[in-house]
């Protein structure tokens, strides 16, 4: 019996989950070691937090597709990595050795500017850990007048997640007031300029503050590199992706940033039983950027590769679009459309939006299950698989 460990109930490994449960394979011993049952769909979650959608119907439940899939679930982190020794290691030292291993861990949020703002500070990841702070930040908003939230990231994300903050303070009758602090190089880096235009007059007549400087972290909130000091209740660290730090004493071969450099096949370049998808890794042949576009459209080929480097059979490469389209939401129910120089926006681009977001929901929601209850266990449960 080999035995194939999936690590991070991502994106990509929905993809893998899937197929398996159409065509199990043979002989191996297959687990899905994630410390979450839920995969929180970000695409989803500014409209979450904007009023648009409940949460139960911005997530995925990893259980059913891993019974239908006939994985074992143990709900748990990996600790670390030895690549050497093909084993991962659990947080209460347990260790689980595996013939072929797939990484789909995400990345985790970079707040090492803003540390000392302390208890302001809420990074974006873990999503779970989000979710659960945000219905207090509107509670705090609500009782407090003068109420400061500050986002801080200029990608998408922080864009999106201040455009929603603001629609729902409205929503809730506060008066608190969203700054946006892009503290990378730019506004949304790698978008068209019509884009970013769309952006900032969108944030000016909602009365969103931008501010175009790098922030560090205050007792009080942030000190910008133009010498402003910006009070703020609340922080959201939407600062861009850092490599998971356990990664670096794994003896994979990482990139200069930390991630796992892999081929156009998703196979790590240093060990041939270690592929890696999505956030988590750096492609040698061509740069992308961190983004679920990635990781779902890189989730079959990944389910391919896994399957051939098993029962044999030619790899496939992930071949990414050159340009992949991003709909960015603006708070009420519009957004705007962003694909290589061309951009629209309206109410239409937030229906299409919101179309293919239930889309990619229902199409990972769970399938029929075919066998028993599910088989899965907490990382308590291992301690036979100590070494
Ligand atoms: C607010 C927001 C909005 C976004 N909107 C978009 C969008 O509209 N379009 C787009 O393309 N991208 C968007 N992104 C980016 C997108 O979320 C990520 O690029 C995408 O989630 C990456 O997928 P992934 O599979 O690599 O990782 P994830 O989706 O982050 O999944 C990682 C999984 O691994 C688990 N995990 C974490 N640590 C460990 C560990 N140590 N051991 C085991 N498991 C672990 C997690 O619980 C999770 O289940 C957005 C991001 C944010 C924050």
């Amino acid at each position: 019996m080999k035995r194939l460990i999936l690590a991070g109930g991502g994106h990509a490994h929905l993809a893998v989950l899937r197929a398996l449960a159409k065509c199990r394979l043979r002989a191996v011993d297959v687990m899905l070691v994630t410390p979450e049952p839920m995969l929180i769909y970000s695409g989803m979650l500014p409209g979450w937090m904007a009023g648009h959608y409940r949460l139960d119907q911005c997530f995925i439940d990893l259980r059913p597709l891993a019974q239908a899939a006939g994985v074992r679930l143990i709900l748990a982190p990996l600790a670390g990595l030895d690549a050497e020794r093909r084993c991962i290691a659990l947080p209460n030292g347990a260790q689980l050795e595996y013939d072929l291993l797939s990484l789909d861990v995400g990345s985790e949020t970079d707040v090492s500017w803003l540390h000392s703002a302390r208890e302001r500070l809420l990074p974006i990841r873990p999503l779970s850990d989000f979710v659960k702070a945000w219905e207090k930040i509107v509670d705090r908003a609500r009782r407090h007048t003068g109420y400061r939230l500050a986002v801080v990231g200029g990608g998408a994300a922080g864009v999106e997640l201040a455009f929603a903050a603001h629609h729902a303070f409205i929503r809730h009758g506060t008066t608190a007031q969203v700054d946006l602090v892009a503290s990378g190089p730019e506004l949304l880096a790698g978008h068209a300029p019509a884009v970013v235009s769309r952006v900032e007059r969108l944030l000016a007549e909602r009365g969103i503050v931008l501010h175009r400087a790098r922030a560090a972290g205050t007792e009080d909130g942030l000190m910008l590199a133009n010498g402003q000091r910006l009070p703020a209740n609340r922080i959201i660290a939407a600062t861009g992706a850092r490599a998971p730090y356990w990664l670096t004493l794994s003896k994979l071969a990482l990139d200069a940033a930390g991630y796992v450099e892999v081929d156009a096949t998703q196979r790590s370049r240093s060990h041939a039983n270690v592929f890696a998808a999505g956030d988590v890794c750096s492609r040698e042949d061509v740069i992308l950027a961190r983004s679920g576009v990635h990781a779902v459209q890189a989730g079959p080929v990944l389910a391919h590769n896994l399957r051939a480097t098993l029962e044999g059979g030619a790899m496939h490469p992930y071949i990414p679009r050159a340009c992949p389209l991003y709909l960015i939401a603006t708070g009420p129910k519009h957004a705007i459309a962003s694909w290589g120089g061309w951009s629209a926006e309206g109410a239409w681009v937030w229906h299409w939006k919101d179309w293919i977001d239930r889309r990619f929901i229902r199409l990972h929601g769970a399938p029929h299950a075919s066998m028993g209850p599910p088989i899965q266990q907490r990382e308590s449960q291992h301690e036979h698989e100590h070494h």
